[in-house]
């Protein structure tokens, strides 16, 4: 209990908290350390909400943190959602028992990147979160949020555990308006992690030929499985070889979900002239590429990024759940009450894992 609040003396501690209820929550007590803490239950500010967690993923981004390599806000779990427990005043239009995903990060709608579409980059966007984080028995969703339709009700008809898929599915959807183009008919991915996986469903959607790049054996298992026309280790030369002519052609697209520079070097020399390449999955703070500039200007590249998501891409991922035009249960691999959040995140560091996710009843 003591050491739940580093830096904070147990005597000011316990004052601070004296009239409020405690509950569990994962907490990340140093670099690579996680603890399943007591902690003060979230204190309800006006125009806000707090929601009984029922289910929220592991993110890579997640790991990111525990590992001490992230670039975005520290707190832990963003994939939440869950039921509307307690609801304070000025909120419309959300009642406890509610079925919801409320959204991290809300941009202000009113700067000029936002004006732009810019969404996730809106300076404010980051600032908001919730409290404490998705891996706790609550968590509370500021007004900021609340006020911005960050607050989406769930369908009875989707379960809570696909439920955790708005926010990543939101992120590829994010992504894909930006690499896709009209005629692009084959496509590499780099990383057969959920995002990864999920990308090449909604490529195969858009009737693409894919091929997965990834160094675990599992992983490029899983993805065979999920309809990837080859997947291959890209420290294998002839393997790659292999890939390419199962695609019969060089990628027009490539999607580089993993933070690994040697993915990105590699995805620049794959794919075809025009080719374009998305930035996606988060690279680790420092990470540097050094890139051919000669081949970029001969081959015509274009490097796209895409950060987060925005309510645009959230409410059609929640639609696309619940109306099961995307299947994604099977990447639900492994799953673990709050108690054993931490073993949940040993096993999502795993390779031989894709999707590992915590529920609470
Ligand atoms: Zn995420
Ligand atoms: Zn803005």
């Amino acid at each position: 209990m003591n050491a739940s609040v580093p830096g904070v003396r147990p005597e000011k501690y316990i004052i601070i908290c004296w009239n409020r209820y405690f509950m569990k929550a994962l907490v990340l007590m140093e670099k690579g350390k996680l603890s399943l803490e007591e902690v003060p239950e979230p204190k309800l500010e006006e125009g806000e909400i707090m929601v009984r967690m029922r289910a929220c993923g592991v993110c890579g981004t997640d790991i990111e943190k525990v590992k001490g390599e992230a670039i975005t806000p520290p707190v832990l779990g963003h994939e939440a959602v869950g039921e509307v427990y307690r609801v304070s005043n000025g909120v419309k239009d959300i009642q406890p028992g509610d079925r919801v995903f409320a959204h991290h990060h809300t941009p202000c709608y009113s700067c000029d990147l936002c004006k732009k579409g810019e969404y996730t980059l809106c300076e404010e966007f980051p600032r908001h979160n919730i409290r404490p984080g998705g891996f706790s028995e609550f968590y509370a969703v500021p007004r900021w949020n609340v006020e911005r339709g960050a607050v989406l009700k769930i369908p009875d008809n989707l379960d809570y555990e696909l439920a955790t898929f708005v926010e990543p599915l939101g992120c590829c959807l994010r992504g894909l308006n930006k690499l896709w183009f009209e005629g692009a008919e084959k496509a590499v991915i780099y990383g057969a992690g959920p995002t990864g996986l999920i990308f090449l469903k909604l490529l195969k959607m858009k009737g693409c030929g894919v091929i997965v790049a990834d160094t675990s054996e599992y992983r490029r298992i899983f993805a065979s499985k999920a309809g990837a026309e080859y997947a291959f280790d890209p420290r294998v030369k002839e393997a790659k070889i292999n890939a390419l002519d199962s695609l019969r052609g060089k990628p027009e697209v490539a999607v580089v979900a993993t933070g690994s520079t040697a993915a990105f070097t590699d995805a620049m020399e794959t794919v075809s002239k025009g080719g374009r390449i998305l930035i996606f999955g988060s690279p680790p703070q420092g990470s540097k590429a050094s890139i051919e500039l000669p081949t970029v200007f001969l081959k015509g590249l274009t490097i796209l990024s895409s950060y987060s998501t925005s309510e645009i891409e959230i409410n059609i991922a929640l639609k696309m759940l619940s109306e099961r035009k995307i299947e994604l249960q099977d990447l639900i691999t492994h799953k673990f009450s709050l108690d054993e959040a931490v073993k949940a995140f040993d096993v999502a560091m795993d390779q031989k894992c894709i999707k590992a996710i915590v529920i609470s009843s």
